[in-house]
């Protein structure tokens, strides 16, 4: 049975990403043809890594891109000789939209055609220009051809189609107010501006300017350098090629932060241009986002997001490395056992972190729109990477009692007073929930500064760090603080053990099993009481993570430390002495437990008996003060 043309209904996603691409991006519409030229670059790449494992695939001709269009019609055609596709990969590849999260973030952020690129849907920028579209192409190996044609609204067609050789002819019918991509000199020069790099050739026409009559026949011209860029000696290089570059292999519009161009001699020999990107990509902490560093073997390309070389906790690098020494014929199989990958990823590493040492050294202010940008993901290397974990301390930043800015251990060691032996800090949501920390009083008197950690990653990040500059790294809410206590105070708080044992008890025997432990505080001053960790237990914020994701989740049970100094406990424990058995003890107790609780972020059980009972106290207290001015 011969095939027959039919048509066929988009998914709904594409037919809602074209509607955008048709109506609400404006702005740089000019990047149809980056995209459309790298997918070309691409199907060009996989057939030679497809004919180096299938000899049937091999063949003579040579990889080319060509660009020309007719301005009689209207048309411009893009056309490769790469891997080609079948009439299935046709419409799998241009009628559904792989990556979810896709859509929903190109429909908060209308108007720039350029953030199109990074969703892995650049094909569809061809409707930016065009009202219509087919593609031809016959894939490597087959003997059939197949048109896929669209108008962009809800359907393409399929039909079978003659073509000569394998690879793709991509047929723009250009609008009517886009008819400057016809133009032969703005189509050089877009190539030239985002396409340059592109390692095989792309032609157009040749240009006959002042001659009389240009041949008959037509004479074609390469208009890209194709040279890479990491091969050409730094020196030679200015800032807006490395950025356009960027550009180039990103998709990313926002300039770089910066950038490391290196060799490395010795045992293997690999070139590498990394960048530290100047934004977060929107799927930074997805579990599934790539690592942007691409591999070549002497200059050519072998694989995208190389994971094997990247650890994950420096998975906002972009760039591409060129190997000398791997075969090129190399898997991902191979690379994940390899010495050659080991000794690559650690270089990726130091030059990662030297180059951003650098730039905290030129300027604190570059530095810390990194760190607000990516400075979470950097501190999963201290828990991941136990190697690298001493190269990260001196990048780390956080805020602190210091002041406004972020501060680095170092600086923090210097401000450390005489008498201080450990690095404080606390960690919780946010930085209002921490500053006013009860467990900072002590500290804060003793003029020792406090680090805040407000990033779920922190608790982890920091204990496997647990040292800097030789001072242990200690939590002000942890059970054992250590501080260093005078004789007089000692023997303070030895008598208020002995005056405020009824009241211990009776806290115990009123919380039981919610707390660990009730014990008097060393680090209170102006609050009554405090929640801290025990040994071996996680913080509160840890904590409240865990459960969101597993309600079963142990809750470790906490120590209530109160304050012995402070008017209330001593108010309390006199009342118990006079009535040992009073409810209304037991209710100010619950509500100091749900206080110190909603200190520390943790949710309490009975928010409503909360309330009520405030009420009650308000209410006395309002009738006492009126009492009193009557
Ligand atoms: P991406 O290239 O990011 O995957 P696109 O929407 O640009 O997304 O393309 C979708 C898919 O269509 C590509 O992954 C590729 O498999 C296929 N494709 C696009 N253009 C070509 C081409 N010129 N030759 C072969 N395959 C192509």
């Amino acid at each position: 049975m011969a095939a027959k043309k039919s048509t066929r209904k988009f998914q709904a996603e594409v037919s809602r990403l074209l509607h955008l691409v048709v109506n609400s991006l404006y702005s740089n519409k000019e990047i149809f043809l980056r995209e459309l030229i790298s997918n070309s670059s691409d199907a060009l790449d996989k057939h030679r890594i497809a004919a180096l494992q299938d000899e049937k695939l091999a063949d003579e001709e040579a990889p080319l891109i060509r660009i020309h269009a007719d301005k009689d019609s209207g048309l411009l055609f893009i056309e490769d000789n790469g891997i080609g596709m079948s009439r299935d990969e046709l419409a799998q590849n241009l009628g559904t939209v792989a990556h979810s999260g896709t859509l929903k973030f190109l429909e908060e952020n209308p108007s720039d055609a350029s953030l199109i690129g990074q969703f892995g849907v650049g094909f569809y920028s061809a409707f930016l220009v065009a009202d219509h579209v087919t593609v031809t192409s016959k894939a490597a190996g087959a003997d059939e051809a197949w048109t896929w044609a669209s108008d962009a609204k809800e359907s393409y067609t399929l039909e079978p189609a003659e073509r000569s050789g394998r690879g793709t002819t991509i047929a723009l019918q250009i609008g009517e107010d886009h008819k400057e991509f016809l133009e032969s000199f703005r189509l050089r020069a877009l190539v030239k501006q985002y396409s340059d790099y592109v390692s095989h050739p792309i032609e157009l026409h040749k240009e006959h300017w002042g001659q009389e009559e240009a041949p008959a026949e037509v004479e074609w011209e390469q208009a890209n350098s194709g040279s890479p860029l990491w091969q050409r000696p730094a020196s030679e290089l200015d800032d807006d090629q490395y950025k356009e570059f960027y550009r180039g292999i990103s998709h990313d519009f926002v300039d770089p932060m910066c950038w490391s161009h290196f060799t490395v001699e010795g045992r293997q020999l690999f070139t590498g241009l990394l960048y530290i990107p100047g934004r977060a990509p929107f799927d930074l902490f997805h579990s599934d986002h790539r690592r942007g560093v691409r591999l070549f073997v002497k200059n050519v390309f072998i694989l995208e997001d190389a994971e094997e070389l990247v650890p994950v906790w420096l998975r906002f690098v972009r760039g591409v490395i060129d190997s000398d020494d791997l075969p090129l014929n190399v898997s991902r199989e191979m690379l994940q056992d390899s010495n050659i990958t080991r000794t690559i990823r650690k270089q990726i590493i130091k030059k990662t972190l030297d180059r951003l040492g650098k730039l905290a050294e030129d300027s604190a202010e570059d530095y810390a729109s990194f760190w607000d940008t990516f400075g979470a993901v950097l501190k999963e290397g201290l828990h991941l990477d136990g190697d690298s974990r001493d190269r990260i301390a001196p990048l780390l930043r956080y805020r602190s009692t210091h002041g406004d800015g972020w501060t680095s251990l170092a600086e923090y060691v210097e401000r450390m007073k005489e008498d201080q032996e450990a690095i404080y800090y606390v960690i919780g949501e946010t930085q209002a929930a921490v500053s006013g920390s009860p467990h900072l009083e002590q500290l804060a008197k003793r003029g020792y500064e406090v680090l805040f950690m407000t990033d779920a990653i922190d608790e982890w990040a920091i204990q496997s760090l647990s040292t800097f500059d030789d001072k242990p790294l200690v939590s002000a809410m942890k059970a054992d603080l250590s501080l260093d206590e005078s004789e007089e105070d000692k023997a303070k708080k030895e008598a208020a053990e002995g005056e405020l044992e009824g009241l211990v008890t009776r806290i115990s025997s009123v919380l039981g099993d919610s707390i660990q432990e009730v014990r008097l505080s060393s680090r209170l001053i102006d609050s009554p009481a405090c929640l801290v960790v025990p040994e071996g237990g996680h913080h509160a914020y840890l904590e409240r993570l865990l459960r969101a994701q597993d309600k079963e989740a142990a809750r470790s049970k906490r120590i209530l430390e109160i304050n012995p100094e402070h008017t209330l406990i001593r108010n309390m424990n006199q009342l118990h002495g006079l009535e040992p058995e009073s409810d209304k003890i037991a209710e100010w107790i619950e509500l100091l437990y749900d206080q110190v609780l909603l200190t520390e972020g943790s949710p309490i059980e009975d928010p409503n008996r909360l309330a009520r009972r405030m009420t009650t106290l308000l209410q006395q207290a309002s009738a006492a003060e009126l009492s009193a001015s009557s």
